[in-house]
């Protein structure tokens, strides 16, 4: 399963930066992940400063 990033996210960006895969765009309010294109390496879980990406 992708990763998705909950309503705690407070859109600051740093997740983007890390995606090897650039998965991560700027949404409404939060960022969003393209389940497509994500490859499950977990990257923006570790750089999140709130935990709000997490497997869905
Ligand atoms: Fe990108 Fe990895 Fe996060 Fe998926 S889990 S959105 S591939 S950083
Ligand atoms: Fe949102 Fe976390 Fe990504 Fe920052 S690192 S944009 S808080 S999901």
């Amino acid at each position: 399963m992708a990763y998705v990033i909950s309503d705690e996210c407070i859109a600051c960006g740093a997740c983007a930066g890390e995606c090897p895969v650039s998965a991560i765009s700027e949404g409404d309010g939060k960022y969003v992940i393209d389940a497509d294109t994500c490859i499950e390496c977990g990257a923006c879980a570790g750089v999140c400063p709130v935990g709000a990406p997490a497997q869905g």
